[in-house]
């Protein structure tokens, strides 16, 4: 039996978002951007995705640029924003690598993060006052690793103040499952999604661009998606996207209740029958499926290595360069202590996620460690 606590890294369809893929695999293959009836059929199928992701999101339909993933969306807010309006790129040192690598390849600024891996606010403040001509900010609404959620609208207010010439970018991958991004939408420019995240399948992102076309396009050709990016659209992967996408809206408030209990436990239960095992970022900071934990002792790569062996599937952002160990740049970023950071372990619940999960996933968990520490 499987126990998945890695939905942060991707997460099982939704049957009924496999179901809305079917026909447009097998019957209706036509190309979208085609003139006839056929082709017509396929494009009223993206139309009406386009609708119902813009009411899940809280924009116009014409808003919606389907991606190829939410790298691609990324990519596309931050160098597309410096492409087309020269300046510089700033973002947050917590930010996933689809944002900081561009970021930093386009030589631009990085700003420090709090304790829980949040923008530190003064600095991000000082930047902006010191930089001129910045033409993007990019803060992502939940972080990736540790799910430290950041308040987008208080960023927004103070790039809004300090650099109202620039654009505003917030990658909000992990975020669809766990807040209203109808709140989130209003306070940025930019947004990026990727289905696979919640629910649907890999290979489909979107950007939401506010206000009509603000940064250039990164993919150029047949000119679909209004010009914003070429390449025939994936029919299928868009029904499903937009499918995952309402019942995820629908089901969150609820969701994000019974999430939060089985993670509460899960972090208690972990802490009771372990010495050392520190969470993170406070509960109150994240997002309900996040129960991201420091193990002291113990090697994040050893654990792992023995929860696959008992089929729980977890993970820890951690890489392995020149033959050391690292720890992960949110975790460096966050000034947590190298020896804590590399006892590393994200357990990351999500829709499919039951109590037995919990259950099975604790006893593995305290066994290992305490196989590890013997
Ligand atoms: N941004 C964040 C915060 C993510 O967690 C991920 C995926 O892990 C991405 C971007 C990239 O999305 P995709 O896997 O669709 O390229």
């Amino acid at each position: 039996m499987l126990t998945y606590l890695d939905h942060a890294a991707s997460t099982p369809m939704r049957p009924e978002a496999i179901e809305a893929m079917m026909p447009f695999l097998a019957d209706t293959y036509a190309n979208p951007s085609g003139s006839h009836r056929f082709a017509r059929q396929a494009r009223r199928a993206i139309d009406e995705a386009r609708d119902a992701v813009a009411d899940a999101v809280g924009c116009r339909p014409g808003e919606v640029v389907f991606t190829g993933c939410g790298t691609e969306s990324d990519n596309m807010a931050v160098s597309g924003a410096v492409s087309r309006r020269g300046g510089v790129a700033v973002c947050a040192a917590a930010e996933h690598h689809a944002v900081l690598e561009v970021v930093e390849h386009l030589g631009g600024v990085v700003v420090g993060v709090d304790a829980a891996g949040s923008v530190d606010l003064d600095e991000l403040a000082d930047v902006l006052a010191s930089t001129p001509n910045v033409s993007i900010v990019s803060v992502m609404a939940v972080n990736n690793e540790v799910g430290t959620i950041t308040d987008i609208a208080t960023v927004s207010k103070i790039v809004r103040r300090l650099a109202p010439d620039a654009l505003l970018h917030t990658d909000a991958v992990q975020a669809a499952c766990w807040l209203d991004l109808r709140e989130v939408t209003p306070h940025v420019d930019l947004l990026s999604l990727s289905a696979h995240k919640f629910g649907g399948p890999k290979g489909v992102g979107m950007l939401i661009e506010r206000g009509g076309p603000k940064v250039d396009p990164l993919i150029m050709g047949g000119g679909q998606e209004r010009e914003r990016r070429s390449g025939t659209q994936n029919t299928a992967g868009i029904a499903a996207a937009a499918v995952a996408l309402t019942m995820t809206d629908a089901e969150r408030d609820g969701e994000a209740i019974r999430l939060a209990a089985l993670r509460d436990r899960l972090v208690k239960e972990l802490q009771s029958q372990v010495d050392g095992v520190v969470e993170t970022v406070p509960a109150d900071r994240k997002v309900a499926g996040s129960a991201h934990v420091c193990i002291a002792g113990v090697e994040s790569e050893a654990l792992l290595y023995l929860l696959d062996e008992a089929d729980v599937c977890a993970s820890a952002a951690s890489a392995c360069a020149s033959g050391a160990m690292e720890p992960s740049h949110v975790l460096a970023a966050m000034g947590v202590d190298r020896p804590v950071a590399l006892g590393a372990l994200r357990l990351s619940l999500g829709r499919t996620t039951t109590d037995a999960d919990i259950d099975r996933a604790t006893n593995v968990i305290v066994a290992s460690v305490r196989r590890l520490r013997r």
